[in-house]
């Protein structure tokens, strides 16, 4: 089969490797998107081992790796939810993967992912792809679900809400947070661009530099940038007193100030993962149009072009290869 390996600082070789095999409680799907992912964009800017990355996948089984097939059946669309776990614990029994204490990775991480032609995935990985989806929208529904996830961290409830970062994540997690009852919420980003579709997706934007913060006050910030410090000191600077902050984004250089924590009472909580039910979430909210992912599609390539789809990843929003 033919697949994208990164062969230098974002170069990719598209080339003939062995297609996988399944697992006895493994299925193979025939990838029909495949979105790059912001990690991806940042990781396969510096030199990698090669692999075949692509973790935000939808597709189509082909076969499966013995009779377990968890309900599903060949010709079915799926998604595909990336967190490998050990399918016994109790994590792995509520859908909660990436909580696994024997977690091994993720597709695209630990094991071959999307980037390519076919993909083998445990059966407990796989979704029923929800109705009225294109395969290059739920493709998102990895991305979403991480919003969603986010969102679900704190009770958003007729709570103001600030999102720092206007990226595909930043954005999803906006409009998660309207689906978890916000009143209202605020999307930042220094990028004026990266603001444009906030305002047709029911989110305030705020041009950071150029913006007042919100005179409202707001309960809850999510910092969907990671990396840099600037994000963060926007986040804890709109925050009230006994506020909330989520970090989805991490790897702040400067760390956080615990006296500013602890003198304005300060919630902070990591929000990492997705589970089984906000994959299921993500496509359902998509599906009804409560989650728009449209906005955020800056293209759709095939696999022969990932060389191309990889530099417009760079500058757009999501980026989907269709192998
Ligand atoms: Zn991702
Ligand atoms: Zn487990």
């Amino acid at each position: 089969m033919q697949a994208a390996v990164n062969v230098a600082r974002g170069r990719f070789d598209i080339r003939e490797v062995e297609a996988p095999v399944p697992a006895p409680d493994e299925a193979l799907v025939r990838v029909r998107a495949c979105a790059i992912c912001g990690s991806d964009k940042h990781e396969f800017q510096g030199e990698r081992p090669p692999r075949v990355a692509g973790h935000e996948i939808a597709g189509t089984i082909v076969g499966f790796g013995n009779s377990e097939t968890g309900g599903l059946g060949e010709g079915d669309a799926v998604v595909v939810l990336p967190l490998i776990g050990c399918g016994a614990c109790p994590a792995c029994a509520a859908g909660r993967f990436g909580e696994c204490p024997a977690g091994q990775g993720a597709v695209g991480y630990s094991r071959p992912g999307g980037f390519a032609e076919y993909v083998a995935v445990p059966t407990r990985n796989l979704l029923p792809m929800a109705p009225g989806l294109s395969f290059a929208k739920a493709s998102l529904a990895e991305p979403a679900a991480v919003g969603i996830h986010a969102a679900s961290q704190t009770d958003l409830t007729g709570k103001h809400c600030l999102t720092v970062g206007a990226g595909a994540i930043g954005l999803l997690t906006a409009q998660a947070a309207l689906c978890r009852g916000a009143a209202a919420v605020w999307v930042a980003d220094t990028d004026a661009t990266k603001l444009e579709p906030a305002e047709a997706l029911g989110l305030r934007p705020l041009h950071i530099g150029r913006d007042a913060l919100p005179s409202q006050e707001l309960e809850v910030a999510f910092e969907c940038v990671g990396r840099h410090d600037a994000p963060l000191a926007t986040a804890l600077a709109a925050l009230r007193d006994g506020g909330t902050l989520v970090l989805v984004g991490s790897g702040h250089p400067g760390g956080l100030n615990t006296t500013d924590l602890v003198a304005r009472r300060l919630t902070v909580i990591g929000s990492c993962g997705v589970s089984v039910a906000e994959m299921q979430e993500a496509q359902e909210w998509m599906a009804a149009g409560r989650i728009q992912v449209q906005p955020l599609l800056s293209g759709t390539f095939p696999l022969s072009r990932f060389n191309e789809a990889f530099a417009a990843s760079l500058t757009g929003q999501k980026v989907v290869i269709e192998p």
